[in-house]
């Protein structure tokens, strides 16, 4: 493998995934036994939500649990609700997850969960009953020895609160250690709610002096609003940086001049959107992609930068927020015409890192500090950025292709010491 070889064509995030495993086998040697454990999930269930709505009737959804590996310690992974969750997607973000612990060295495999609906449709107390019937469908196959869910697209700490009481009442006692992500008056982590956040402006800033920009120089484009994307901008934008561009579900807004965060914030919890904010002018959602600015951060969904935009990318550096914006198509294009993309196992894995303090804190019944909690991790995310573009000089691979080859090899020498079983 080199940073020179061809994509295999893209078509959904599984075939990406299963895209880069091969990819990294090939680099490291993998024998084709181990290749194949890898490229499939070790477990997964599909059940069915069956909802009653407030107005009576019902409504049946399709919920997912995929764990992908456990040879590193019990599986981890976000839960998701949106209307493009499927089995592939999930299955592809299950992977993804395992590369992600495994970077950043904590001791967990990889998971990952959805459900096939869109929440903003829903009322509170129906989305409490879709994540209690979901909760009680999974039940057996999590707990906090064995796969931990923690807020992703369309999910909160509202959610993990319904995920955690429903799994302590089952259990007859408080299970705090089930989920992360959870409020900080039940267990939560202080840093959790913006620690994917962080970690993203933190690997930004990095990449920005990798190229000897000076952030007060700096402008960004941040795709997305929600829970990574409104706190990436945040940081950026106390770092100096100017935030040029912002979207969300709804559409995207530009000022040349830097968009306010905390003006714009209000703007959202008033409105539930980034559209008609008065301190910066309307723009297609397409052109944020690709504005004229130093640092494109895509934090919304998989697939968006694709063999059809990356050539009109303006960035000079991509940093993924989200998992999997970028296709392996896109990701070529762009490594040739010399644009800096930081993978999502490495910029987003930040969440992670301080779920995994969080589940520490759990099972101590002990809390540390929020200063504490973010010591922490800049540390382990400025050493997971450091093992990365050293791995990628010395083979002269792209930073994906460094950051999923040595989390293969993390895994695989765990799947290997541990042995087949039987
Ligand atoms: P969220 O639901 O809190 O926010 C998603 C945001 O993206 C919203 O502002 C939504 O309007 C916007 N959005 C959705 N589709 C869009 C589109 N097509 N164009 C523009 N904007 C769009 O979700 P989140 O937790 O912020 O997750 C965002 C991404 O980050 C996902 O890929 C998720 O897997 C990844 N991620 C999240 C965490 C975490 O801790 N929450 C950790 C690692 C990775």
């Amino acid at each position: 493998m080199n940073a020179q070889e061809q994509p295999v064509e893209s078509t959904s995030p599984l075939t990406d995934a299963l895209a880069q495993l091969a990819s990294a086998v090939k680099h490291l040697g993998i024998s084709p036994g181990v290749h194949q454990m890898l490229a499939q999930p070790r477990r997964e269930l599909m059940v069915s939500v069956p909802l009653r709505r407030d107005d009576g009737s019902i409504a049946v959804y399709s919920g997912y649990r995929v764990q992908h590996n456990f040879s590193r310690g019990p599986a981890k992974g976000g839960l998701r609700y949106s209307p493009s969750v499927d089995i592939d997607e999930v299955r592809a973000l299950a992977m993804w997850m395992t590369w992600k612990c495994a970077l950043v060295d904590v001791p967990y495999g990889g998971a990952k969960g959805g459900v096939a609906f869109d929440p903003r449709d829903h009322s509170d107390s129906e989305l409490e009953r879709v994540t209690r019937r979901y909760t009680a469908e999974i039940l057996p196959i999590i707990g906090p020895d064995v796969d931990i869910p923690a807020p992703d697209m369309g999910t909160n700490e509202q959610t993990m609160a319904w995920i955690m009481d429903t799994y302590s009442s089952s259990q007859g006692h408080t299970v705090p250690g089930v989920v992360t992500g959870k409020p900080i008056s039940l267990g939560g982590s202080l840093g959790r709610a913006s620690a994917t956040s962080r970690g993203v402006s933190h690997i930004a800033l990095m990449a920005l002096a990798s190229r000897g920009i000076d952030p007060t120089n700096a402008s960004a484009a941040v795709q997305g609003f929600g829970k990574v994307g409104r706190d990436a901008a945040r940081f950026l934008a106390e770092a100096g940086v100017a935030v040029k561009a912002i979207s969300d579900v709804d559409g995207a807004i530009y000022a040349a001049g830097g968009i306010s965060i905390t003006a714009l914030s209000a703007h959202v919890d008033a409105t539930g959107s980034v559209v008609g904010f008065d301190g910066a002018e309307e723009l297609e959602p397409a052109d944020l992609l690709t504005a004229d600015v130093d640092v494109l951060v895509p934090a919304a969904t998989e697939g968006v930068i694709t063999g059809d935009n990356a050539h009109d990318i303006r960035a000079s550096i991509v940093v993924e927020g989200a998992n999997g914006p970028t296709t392996n198509e896109a990701d070529m294009i762009l490594h040739e015409r010399g644009v800096l993309v930081v993978p999502d196992i490495l910029a987003n894995a930040g969440g992670v890192v301080v779920s995994y303090f969080e589940w520490v804190q759990a099972n101590q019944a002990y809390q540390w500090r929020e200063s504490e909690v973010n010591e922490r991790l800049e540390e382990r995310m400025t050493r997971a950025w450091h093992s990365v573009i050293e791995y990628a000089g010395a083979h002269k691979l792209t930073y994906r292709q460094a950051a999923t080859a040595l989390s293969v090899k993390r895994v695989v020498e765990a799947h290997e010491l541990r042995g087949l079983y039987p």
